[in-house]
Protein backbone atom coordinates (compact mmCIF):
# COMPACT_ATOMS: atom_id res chain seq x y z
CA UNK A 1 0.00 0.00 0.00
CA UNK A 2 1.66 3.56 -0.64
CA UNK A 3 0.78 6.24 1.29
CA UNK A 4 0.48 9.93 0.53
CA UNK A 5 3.40 11.16 2.75
CA UNK A 6 3.10 14.63 2.05
CA UNK A 7 -0.17 14.85 3.04
CA UNK A 8 0.53 12.95 6.20
CA UNK A 9 3.31 15.11 7.17
CA UNK A 10 1.46 17.84 6.97
CA UNK A 11 -1.42 16.95 9.04
CA UNK A 12 1.02 15.69 11.69
CA UNK A 13 2.48 19.12 11.71
CA UNK A 14 -0.74 20.88 11.88
CA UNK A 15 -1.80 18.86 14.47
CA UNK A 16 1.28 19.76 16.33
CA UNK A 17 3.29 16.44 16.60
CA UNK A 18 7.05 16.51 16.83
CA UNK A 19 8.53 16.99 13.62
CA UNK A 20 10.95 14.06 14.69
CA UNK A 21 7.75 12.10 15.08
CA UNK A 22 6.59 12.90 12.11
CA UNK A 23 9.71 11.90 10.11
CA UNK A 24 10.03 8.91 11.43
CA UNK A 25 6.06 8.05 10.66
CA UNK A 26 6.47 9.34 7.17
CA UNK A 27 9.66 7.86 6.68
CA UNK A 28 8.81 4.33 7.94
CA UNK A 29 5.75 4.37 5.49
CA UNK A 30 8.41 5.25 2.52
CA UNK A 31 10.11 2.28 3.17
CA UNK A 32 6.79 0.54 3.22
CA UNK A 33 7.12 -0.22 7.05
CA UNK A 34 4.04 0.41 9.14
CA UNK A 35 5.71 2.21 12.23
CA UNK A 36 2.83 1.96 14.57
CA UNK A 37 4.25 -1.72 15.59
CA UNK A 38 5.32 -2.26 18.63
CA UNK A 39 4.98 1.76 19.99
CA UNK A 40 1.18 1.40 20.20
CA UNK A 41 1.04 0.39 24.13
CA UNK A 42 1.20 3.90 25.28
CA UNK A 43 -1.14 6.49 26.53
CA UNK A 44 -1.36 7.82 23.17
CA UNK A 45 -3.06 4.52 21.71
CA UNK A 46 -5.99 5.17 19.83
CA UNK A 47 -5.29 9.05 19.38
CA UNK A 48 -3.49 8.71 15.90
CA UNK A 49 -0.36 10.30 17.36
CA UNK A 50 2.74 7.97 16.95
CA UNK A 51 6.00 9.15 19.08
CA UNK A 52 9.46 8.24 17.46
CA UNK A 53 11.25 5.66 19.15
CA UNK A 54 13.06 8.37 21.18
CA UNK A 55 9.76 10.17 22.39
CA UNK A 56 8.16 6.19 22.79
CA UNK A 57 10.99 6.03 25.77
CA UNK A 58 10.66 9.74 26.77
CA UNK A 59 7.15 8.96 27.51
CA UNK A 60 7.16 5.58 29.33
CA UNK A 61 9.50 7.45 31.68
CA UNK A 62 7.73 10.43 32.13
CA UNK A 63 4.43 10.50 30.52
CA UNK A 64 2.35 12.56 28.21
CA UNK A 65 3.62 15.48 29.69
CA UNK A 66 7.18 14.87 28.01
CA UNK A 67 5.81 15.46 24.82
CA UNK A 68 2.13 17.04 25.13
CA UNK A 69 3.19 21.10 25.78
CA UNK A 70 5.21 21.10 22.80
CA UNK A 71 2.14 19.51 20.69
CA UNK A 72 -0.65 22.22 22.59
CA UNK A 73 2.05 24.99 21.62
CA UNK A 74 2.81 24.08 17.90
CA UNK A 75 -1.00 22.52 17.25
CA UNK A 76 -2.86 24.77 14.56
CA UNK A 77 -6.11 21.94 14.59
CA UNK A 78 -8.46 23.73 16.58
CA UNK A 79 -8.91 21.14 19.13
CA UNK A 80 -6.79 19.74 22.40
CA UNK A 81 -5.03 16.58 21.74
CA UNK A 82 -7.28 14.20 21.51
CA UNK A 83 -6.83 11.68 24.29
CA UNK A 84 -9.18 8.86 24.51
CA UNK A 85 -9.76 5.53 22.57
CA UNK A 86 -12.29 5.52 19.76
CA UNK A 87 -12.80 9.42 20.07
CA UNK A 88 -9.44 10.64 19.18
CA UNK A 89 -9.59 9.15 15.40
CA UNK A 90 -12.80 10.77 14.72
CA UNK A 91 -11.84 14.03 15.79
CA UNK A 92 -9.04 13.51 13.65
CA UNK A 93 -10.57 13.28 10.57
CA UNK A 94 -13.11 15.59 11.19
CA UNK A 95 -10.32 17.68 10.77
CA UNK A 96 -8.55 16.18 7.95
CA UNK A 97 -11.75 15.83 6.05
CA UNK A 98 -12.01 19.72 7.09
CA UNK A 99 -8.63 20.50 5.53
CA UNK A 100 -9.40 18.57 2.31
CA UNK A 101 -12.49 20.83 1.86
CA UNK A 102 -10.52 23.99 2.30
CA UNK A 103 -7.87 22.53 -0.16
CA UNK A 104 -10.35 21.49 -2.79
ZN1 LIG B 1 9.80 12.25 18.31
Amino acid sequence: MRYDTARMRHIGMALGYPRCCVDHFCGSLDRGVFPADGLQDGEWRGTGFVPCPDHAGRIAREGMAAVLPSIEANRLAPFPFQFGHGAGPDLVQEYVDALDAAAA
